[in-house]
């Protein structure tokens, strides 16, 4: 079986007021210890598996260096067997220049994933994400070059409002791209912008707005020939393969501060703090924020968090999962989420209504999984009995 891999490349021009993201500002030192670093982890903590995706996150990946970021692919391609059907790379619409698409399509990359969030320029620099003046051009530059691109939109900013989302689709509509991701604007974060909110500086859309707003997305996006396959995300036959490891819980290597992993039922997570990162990885030890062996019942659950996500939902394996956890697990979650969901044996997916509340309805999956764990025996206890 392939994994991906996933490298966190964290610098950014500057910080948007929405983003909650691991990031950093550009600079040319820490640039430099970071990707020694960067290198040295890869280095480091590689097993040699066959990998079939690659994804550069951040931050923006558009931003480094391309030299460098040839460094970084011949470091993976000697410490793992590559054998890529997909390569993404995040952009900012800034970058995307007629040279650097020229270079990154010959560093191998065969996807881009441009974060637009919105065309409207008025609502990019209330967040602090100032828009190219020609937009278009660089646009349509990218999804001339790329056959597999991807627009990011977020629904929900400060100004939005029905004009605006038309302008969105019509973009899309007149660009063609790929793919696209559509996400709610998550106002649970700590950010600037929910600072300004709190403070009465900024004034958020209301709910029943953005309610409205998201079926006639969902419904012009559909009219438009794309098909949502993920809560959020929605292709022209061009899924995203390396996320669609994150849905399915397959297996993916994270590199870099703040990345995560998941080999088999062991998930672990990289630090977010540079200066952390770059000591563990001086005195040769793993980044680590921490690393958990998962339980049948965690690891059951995470992978009903990640597949419930797809529009064809998930089928719990009998193969992976203890027959009795699997069975009381279905049974608790079809009576208390039954509203929600379809359930065909061990095979779930959530309906047109779960659709619509998946908010609620993983937040009452955190409470079924409580409520489980707490009738087990406690990490500590099996831990102590296997070591009796
Ligand atoms: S460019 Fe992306 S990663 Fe960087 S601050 Fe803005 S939203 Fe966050």
């Amino acid at each position: 079986m392939y994994a991906g891999v996933y490298l966190h490349l964290p610098f950014c021009a500057r910080r948007c007021a929405y983003c909650d993201f691991c990031t950093l500002q550009l600079d040319e030192t820490s640039l430099k210890k970071y990707h020694a670093a960067l290198k040295s982890e890869i280095e480091l903590f590689s097993d040699g598996a066959a990998v079939d995706t690659l994804y550069f996150g951040g931050g923006s990946p558009s931003l480094y260096p391309l030299d460098l970021l040839q460094e970084l692919l011949d470091t993976l391609r000697s410490r793992f067997r590559f054998e890529l059907r997909e390569a993404t790379l995040e952009a900012n619409p800034w970058e995307l220049t007629f040279e650097r698409l020229e270079r990154w399509k010959k560093l191998g990359v065969n996807r881009l994933s441009v974060g637009l969030q919105s065309s409207d320029g008025e609502i990019l620099k209330t967040v602090n994400r100032p828009v190219p003046p020609d937009l278009f051009e660089r646009l349509e530059m990218a999804v001339d070059l790329f056959d597999n691109v991807n627009f990011d939109f977020i629904l929900g900013l400060p100004g939005e409002n029905r004009k605006n989302v038309e302008n969105n689709l019509k973009l899309i509509e007149r660009l063609k791209p790929a793919h696209i991701s559509y996400y709610m604007f998550d106002s649970d974060h700590e950010t600037d912008l929910m600072a300004s909110v709190k403070n009465d500086i900024i004034e958020l859309p209301d709910k029943d707005t953005l309610e409205k707003l998201h079926d006639f997305i969902v419904l012009s996006l559909k009219e438009l020939g794309l098909t949502r396959y993920e809560i959020s995300s929605w292709s022209k036959g061009r899924m995203s393969l390396h996320n669609l490891k994150y849905w399915k819980s397959g297996d993916y290597k994270g590199f870099g501060v703040s990345a995560g992993s998941h080999e088999g039922t062991t998930r672990s997570v990289n630090c977010d703090s540079l200066d952390q990162y770059i000591d563990s990885i001086v005195a040769g030890k793993r980044p680590l924020a921490y690393i958990r062996e998962n339980t049948p019942l965690e690891e059951l659950f995470e992978t009903l968090f990640m597949g419930l996500r797809l529009i064809d939902g998930l089928t719990l394996s009998a193969e992976i999962f203890p027959a009795d956890l699997l069975e009381r697990s279905v049974e608790r979650i079809a009576s208390v989420l039954g509203e929600f969901l379809v359930v065909n044996g061990y095979r779930l997916s959530l309906n047109d209504y779960g659709l619509d509340m998946s908010r609620l309805v993983f937040e009452r999956l955190v409470g079924i999984m409580e409520e489980m764990e707490s009738l087990l025996p406690s990490r500590a206890t099996v831990e102590k009995q296997k070591n009796t």
